[in-house]
């Protein structure tokens, strides 16, 4: 069994909040700093370009990767690292696409980010070959698969409701119907007992610095499954993903397996950073995780009821059906939350009217619950949000 009072101790957490935002942004693994001091002075400070051969930096998307793979159910050596998740997405869909080129339909749904959405229509611009993107309500999902759909391209975890798909047999739906399957896990890894490879994945993509806790900015990884690795075309053909890039050759040739989906200079500071983050996971079992996870949103979603606050669940009620957030609904959700949060407990909003709570067990306890619900009772019950400083919104909500 996991002791969570210790993971809770690996991170270095503001005094008095409950930092429910681990959806949006995990917060420092204490373990980070020094060890991107060691990279910064003993390796850039003192090897310089020798960094690269002599500190293992060009092999560190492929190190790293690993380690990810491991959370997320897939095969050593089918992950690597680099990126943004947008330019990941764009990567799989591409490769995909290709694999199936007598069909024309990308089908995903309405409740996927939209930089996921974004980044199909730029394809489909750039591709010129007549494709187009489906967008049906996650729900009608599984029916709307069929003999046309070259591609379903979906985010596991709702970023809004925590709403989860069924990865496996909607997987299995496309591959009956001859379509392929990619998966954005950016709400998912490190959250979730996720596994890619029981569910046939085709591809699996991600952010890092969510649950992960990577840090601003982390890298992005990819997953290409085993069986297309070695075929899949990269559209960004960049020189990492060659198979010589010291040979600077003048035509491109993919490099063997997932390596291809690597495009140019790997981020090694950030890849630094995500990898003493990633030590936070060792030993840690994905399923007792998410267990504990279902337990702390139930706790959080009963708190919210028994106290009968003026709050709609956005959120599945069957906590086996949502990923690791809880959301509600407050038609003065932003202000309730800049309310919330100048009196410690940091979630955050998203439009419409959507509180998010993320639920990381890791470092958040029943006590970061409990303090959730009893601060949202006194800011819905004495409309502390009804005050104009809350209302100005940030760039950033
Ligand atoms: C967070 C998130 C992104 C962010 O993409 P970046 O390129 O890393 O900014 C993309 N897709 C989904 C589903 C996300 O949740």
């Amino acid at each position: 069994m996991t002791d969570f009072a210790a993971t809770r101790r690996l991170f270095d957490l503001p005094e008095g909040i409950a930092y429910l935002d681990g959806n949006s942004l995990g917060p420092l693994p204490k373990a980070v700093p020094a060890r991107l001091e060691q990279t910064l002075r003993a390796e850039w400070g003192r090897l310089a370009i020798g960094g690269w051969n002599r500190a293992g930096w060009m092999e560190a998307p492929a190190r790293i990767g690993d380690r990810i793979a491991r959370l997320i159910g897939a095969p050593p050596g089918s992950v690597t690292m680099g990126d943004t998740l947008s330019v990941k997405v764009y990567q799989a869909l591409a490769a995909a696409l290709d694999l199936n080129p007598d069909r024309r339909v990308i089908l995903s749904d309405t409740g996927n980010f939209p930089t996921d959405l974004y980044m199909a229509e730029g394809l489909i611009r750039s591709l010129g070959r007549g494709h187009e993107l489906r967008l049906v309500a996650p729900e009608a999902v599984a029916e709307a698969i069929d003999e046309t759909t070259a591609v379903l391209m979906l985010t596991e975890v709702d970023y809004r409701t925590g709403r989860r798909h069924d990865m496996a047999a909607l997987t299995a739906r496309a591959h009956e119907a001859g379509a392929l399957a990619i998966w954005d896990l950016a709400h998912s890894a490190g959250a979730l007992a996720v596994d890619v490879a029981a569910a046939g994945a085709d591809f699996a993509v991600g952010c890092t610095y969510k649950f992960l806790n990577g840090g601003p900015g982390a890298p992005a990884f990819i997953h290409v499954a085993p069986a297309h690795a070695d075929t899949v075309r990269p559209a960004l053909s960049g020189w990492l993903g060659h198979e010589a890039p010291f040979a600077f050759d003048l035509d491109y040739r993919p490099a063997a397996g997932v390596d291809r989906m690597r495009v140019g200079t790997p981020p090694v500071l950030a890849l630094t950073a995500l990898d003493a983050a990633l030590d936070v996971f060792d030993g840690i079992d994905m399923a007792e995780l998410e267990a504990r996870s279902r337990t702390l949103s139930e706790r959080f979603r009963k708190g919210v009821e028994a106290r009968g606050l003026p709050l709609v669940l956005a959120s599945p009620a069957d906590p086996a059906a949502r990923g690791s957030q809880i959301s509600f609904r407050f038609p003065e959700g932003y202000a309730a939350m800049q309310a919330l949060i100048a009196r410690g407990v940091v979630g955050d909003f998203r439009a419409p009217d959507i509180m998010r709570f993320g639920i990381t067990p890791l470092y958040v306890g029943e006590a970061e619950i409990d303090a959730a619900v009893e601060t949202l009772d006194a800011v819905l019950t004495d409309r502390l949000w009804d005050d104009p400083a809350f209302r100005t919104r940030a760039a950033v909500t």
